[in-house]
């Protein structure tokens, strides 16, 4: 098994955008600089991604994990929002079908809710309508009886029915890593911890930016015939650097999560409520694996860059949770991690956080910096289509550029075919090699096909150790730093594995486990290895500081 280090593929990629001849400079890898680096390069556009931290790791890490319409949105009027987004559920799903997975979410109705058994039927009927569900899978409206039998937590002295209604729950930052490399197989160059700083111009028209290796320090330019900012909470900095900042700007609104065994919330399905308290607000309990977690909150906020969690946050949700399910009495001490990300919305004088519209919209600036900003984790794929024809009609000397074909194109890891003999395949793969289905399926649920990759370097570390007792855990790190670009710890245990939430207490063992394999694979030197490990612990810590 030979293998390059993760520092030996950055430097390459580093050296091929250095002497690399690009049409496009896209600004930002979360979700939706991802997903117009994908809908530009299988146009066929010559396309360079850069990301001054990690993939995902602004917003589109901290999201509430759904691929949804946004049935809230509904009391807000906004028809057309849902549609789409309620349209590329499906779309999504088809595209990554081990990543999307369609899950019944249930909606309780409460003495005092602010639903009424009417108005939650007329409500899902119009969103099943709207983002044109299947007649099987549309919205069942449940009686008392009924809504107790699915979920038994819930308080038969508060419930008066219940909806049930089709949804879909994925992985954020994976869903964005699989983003990157499906556009890198169309020939997109794409680079993290590279971050944009001032813009060069060729005759008063954006044509890059000084690029900086967050990694070494090193600077260079970066040039192409245009960019795309989608920088998500940071795209008014970037329009501010063009000189370009005026009129409608964005407002930042918080959203914060909290994590609990399974076993302190043993829910049944994923389930959609009223906040006791705080008419019209609503929060999500979503069941994963061992986990389960609560939120959100919708808070006006500042600081893109360190969002934290905050006291009230975490009583505001446990008292939520708890007046939903009393037999719970969670406490502060059941948290085992949380996250909080902040939403990039277009400013509205005088409404609130949660009344802000969550459509995108596009900036263009007179250098031609096209700038999107807004939207749902959902919604990026429509996002990255205007962004691009946006873009297009800027660069008339860009010939030869096909339509938006993205609806098309499966992700990676979704070539499987029929998910249940696929696994069954890939248990009698793993055969020699020490294994539980419940690993094999854990990985799918990640890396879908290309879990057969991680399989494979699996074999090799067996067949050089056979004392080797976690040879799959080996593996995965391998796959992550050869195919994920994973230059830090925290890539790793937040991003591509999100153990940080959602498996925190193994994570002390799992590093020990791989820190060898880890020195080794990562090319780091002594004092960056030092730092990156220092940032991880405070990320690790910094999951339970509640101010
Ligand atoms: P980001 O993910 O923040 O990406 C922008 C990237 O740009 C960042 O990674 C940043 O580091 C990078 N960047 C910034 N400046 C520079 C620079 N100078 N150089 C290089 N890179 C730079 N949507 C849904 O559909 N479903 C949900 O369940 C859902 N839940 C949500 C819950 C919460 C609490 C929040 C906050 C949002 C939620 N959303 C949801 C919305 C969704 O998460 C966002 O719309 C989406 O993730 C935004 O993605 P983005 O790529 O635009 O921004």
């Amino acid at each position: 098994m030979s293998l390059t280090t993760a520092k030996e593929l950055r430097d390459r990629k580093i050296s091929a955008i250095k002497n690399g001849k690009f049409d496009l400079l896209v600004i930002g890898g979360g979700v939706t600089g991802a997903g117009i680096a994908l809908d530009a390069a299988s146009r066929g556009i010559r396309t360079v991604l850069i990301e001054k931290n990690d993939y995902a790791s602004g917003t589109s890490s901290k999201s509430t994990k759904l691929i949804h319409g946004g049935l809230r949105y509904l009391k807000n009027f906004e028809f057309s929002l849902v549609k789409e987004v309620g349209h590329e559920r499906e779309v999504v799903w088809r595209n990554a079908p081990h990543l999307v997975h369609p899950e019944k979410m249930l909606l309780p109705l409460v003495k005092k809710g602010s639903l009424s058994r009417l108005g939650a039927s007329i409500g899902i009927y119009l969103y099943d309508y709207l983002a044109g569900v299947k007649a099987g899978e549309r919205r069942k409206m449940l009686s008392a009886q009924e809504t107790l039998k699915r979920e038994p937590m819930l308080d038969p002295r508060n419930v008066i029915g219940g909806a049930l209604y089709t949804e879909y729950r994925t992985d954020d930052a994976r869903l964005t890593i699989e983003l990157v490399k499906t556009a890198e197989t169309f020939g997109a160059h794409t680079l993290n911890y590279a971050r944009a700083g001032r813009p060069v111009y060729e005759n008063g028209k954006i044509k890059g930016f000084e690029v900086t290796d967050e990694v070494s320090g090193e600077t260079f330019s970066v040039t192409a015939q245009g960019v795309i900012n989608a920088a998500g909470p940071w795209v008014d900095e970037i329009r501010q650097s063009d000189g370009s900042l005026s009129g409608k700007h964005l407002k930042l609104s918080k959203g914060i999560h909290l994590v609990f065994p399974y076993k302190k919330l043993p829910v049944n399905e994923s389930l959609y409520f009223d906040v006791a308290g705080d008419k019209g607000r609503m929060i999500f309990v979503i069941p994963r694996g061992r986990a389960v977690y609560a939120g959100t909150t919708d808070t006006f906020y500042d600081d893109a860059e360190h969002p934290d969690v905050t006291r009230d946050d975490v009583t505001y949700i446990l008292q939520a949770v708890n007046a939903m399910f009393p037999e719970a009495r969670l406490t502060e001490a059941d948290v085992e991690s949380t996250w909080s990300g902040v939403r990039p919305l277009i400013m509205e004088a005088g409404k609130s956080a949660s009344e802000l519209s969550r459509k995108d919209e596009l900036f263009i600036s007179a250098s031609g910096l096209v700038s999107i900003a807004g939207g749902k984790l959902t919604g990026y794929r429509k996002m990255a289509e205007r962004s691009i024809d946006a873009w297009l009609e800027l660069h008339p000397e860009l010939t030869h550029i096909s339509n938006c074909y993205t609806k098309k194109i499966p992700l990676v890891g979704s070539q499987f075919g029929h998910k249940k003999t696929y696994l069954e395949n890939l248990y009698s793969t793993c055969g020699q090699i020490p294994h539980t289905h419940a690993m094999l399926d854990e990985l799918f649920e990640k890396y879908g096909s290309d879990t057969e990759k991680i399989v494979a370097y699996a074999y090799d570390i067996y067949n050089k150790n056979r004392d080797c007792e976690q040879p799959l855990r080996q593996a995965e790190l391998l796959y992550a730093v050869q195919y994920e670009q994973v230059v830090k710890p925290a890539d790793f245990f937040i991003r591509r594995t999100g153990m940080l939430y959602f498996n925190r207490p193994k994570i002390g063992e799992t590093r020990a486990l791989l820190d060898g394999l880890w020195k080794e694979t990562s090319g780091l030197d002594p004092v960056q290895a030092q730092r990156f490990n220092a940032e991880f612990e405070r990320a690790c810590e910094d999951v339970l500081q509640f101010q």
